[in-house]
């Protein structure tokens, strides 16, 4: 069976061509009943792709890979990963294909990847399938982190198959378009590296310089330079996360990419009331993945990351340790640095004022945080109301109040910048009842409340009028102890 023509898009096969070992050319299942859910015009458009056009039955056929350009090559990535702690040799696209790379307007290549596209010979057990509600999760929490400013892979297009897909019910089946800088994970390196040939390993790291970090090819050591440039980059998206209070809920090494945007998401979710503690993910049942743990799980994927680069270090195995341990001990330092900036910002400090008063005011507000419960981000939108005196949005969040009033007034002390604070603490990120509400909804064959809840999270840090629901906590009646499940 060979899948249609289409003239119109060329499709790149960098990856395909430059690394084969890693890219099995494969098919995209049939599509039953293809029916376009939602299409991501404004990045269609940055891409090259006229959204008119995708919404024929062409345009349609590329966004489910039933139809691919001339001279494309759709291929299914190999990978391998430590899920969970424990290492997997073979994972690989299981339910995904890369048709292959676009250029966007800015010139950058951007992979345009199907998920839920069938099985594969990585499939193992799976069906190759995706559901409607989780990649419509996906296309909502990956936008809503692109216009919170979070690096992270983006969604095109979300089509209904008309396929009834088997899970503990039987749900309707989906296949999302994603566009990625690339899809290079720690997993690939460590795919790479299992295979013992230092010349895949070297052309692997070397496209990922090109791609990624090219500055590291103007160093005395492309290699190690490449190792600390995706510990920056993974340093300051964990720390992105962490200010913004969203829990990505599997970050095994297969989900942690070299560009260091934000990649699959599963079981991810944004926190309400502040805690560390925080576990979405029904099948994290030790909290390997809780919220607090993110950039101590960051630092051992990228510690694996490392082993697998090794024979690219240093010809002795001793100096590569050595090098990459060196290396890594950056981590701490960036992500200290990125999240204490990022907090320096969401409490408008000053520029010039004392670490050490910083710190102790950071310090303290966690602790006043953590202790209260309060509702993450209406309490950092509320303190921006606080520094323009308007106590009440974010007191009334706190059960102690004397507490707050003594740390409230050592910050207003300050002259907290409230501009600033706006700027930088969002209104509207997608709360679990709202995406809820909407995947419902959108599953039920019913898009309004999606296109409502997309419109509101276009724009987070934008208070409208008539908004007010979408930046509020989840009414009671949502409950607590919410879960979201993993690879459905
Ligand atoms: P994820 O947890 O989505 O990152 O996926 C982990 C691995 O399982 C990857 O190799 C996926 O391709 C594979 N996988 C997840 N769901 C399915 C499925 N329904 N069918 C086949 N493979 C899958
Ligand atoms: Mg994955």
């Amino acid at each position: 069976m060979n899948a249609r023509v289409v003239p119109t898009v060329e499709l790149g096969r960098r990856y395909a061509g430059e690394l084969p070992e890693l890219a099995l050319p494969w098919q995209a299942a049939e599509v039953p009943v293809p029916r376009l859910l939602v299409l991501n015009e404004a990045l269609a458009a940055d891409l090259g792709l006229d959204p008119d056009w995708l919404r024929s039955d062409d345009g349609v056929g590329l966004l489910t890979g039933t139809r691919v350009p001339e001279g494309a090559t759709p291929v299914a990535q190999a990978y391998a990963g430590h899920q969970f702690g424990g290492y997997s040799p073979r994972l690989g696209d299981g339910r995904a294909l890369l048709l292959g790379e676009l250029t966007d307007n800015a010139g950058r290549p951007r992979d345009l990847h199907l998920k839920g596209s069938g099985r594969t010979p990585f499939s193992r057990g799976g069906d190759g399938y995706a559901a409607v509600g989780p990649m419509l999760r996906e296309y909502v929490v990956s936008e809503a982190m692109h216009a919170l400013g979070i690096p992270t892979t983006r969604s095109l297009a979300v089509v209904a198959t008309g396929r009834d897909v088997h899970r503990e019910v039987v749900l309707p089946g989906a296949v999302l378009s994603r566009v990625a800088s690339s899809h290079l994970r720690v997993g690939t390196f460590q795919y790479a590296r299992a295979t013992d040939d230092p010349a895949l390993l070297r052309r692997l790291a070397d496209h990922a310089i090109a791609r990624h970090h090219p500055a590291a090819a103007e160093t005395d050591h492309p290699h190690l330079a490449l190792f600390e440039a995706v510990v920056a980059a993974q340093a300051s998206l964990v720390a992105q996360w962490m200010l913004v209070g969203f829990v990505h809920g599997v970050m095994n090494t297969d989900n942690m990419t070299i560009s260091g945007e934000t990649i699959d998401y599963g079981p991810c979710a944004f926190i309400d009331a502040f805690d560390p503690a925080t576990v979405f993910s029904s099948i994290d049942t030790a909290g390997r993945y809780a919220f607090g743990n993110q950039p101590v799980v960051a630092e051992w994927n990228l510690a694996r990351f490392a082993e697998a680069l090794l024979p690219l270090l240093a010809d002795e195995q001793d100096e590569a340790v050595a090098l990459a341990v060196a290396s890594l001990e950056r981590f701490r330092e960036h992500y200290s640095e990125a999240w204490r900036g990022g907090m320096h910002a969401k409490l408008g400090l000053p520029a010039g004022l004392a670490a050490d008063t910083a710190s102790a005011l950071v310090t303290d507000l966690v602790t006043l945080m953590q202790d209260n419960h309060v509702d993450h981000t209406s309490f950092f939108r509320g303190l921006g109301a606080a520094a323009r005196g308007e106590s009440g949005p974010a007191r009334d969040l706190v059960l102690d109040l004397a507490a707050y009033d003594a740390w409230a007034e050592r910050w207003l002390a300050l002259s907290p910048d409230a501009d600033r604070m706006d700027r930088v603490n969002p209104a509207y990120v997608p709360r679990n009842h709202l995406v809820e509400e909407a995947l419902a909804a959108g599953t039920d064959g019913d898009l309004e409340p999606l296109g409502v809840l997309l419109d509101v999270l276009a724009a987070p840090y934008d208070v409208r009028p008539g908004l007010e629901r979408f930046a509020e906590p989840a009414p009671d009646s949502f409950g607590r102890g919410y879960q979201t499940f993993c690879g459905t």
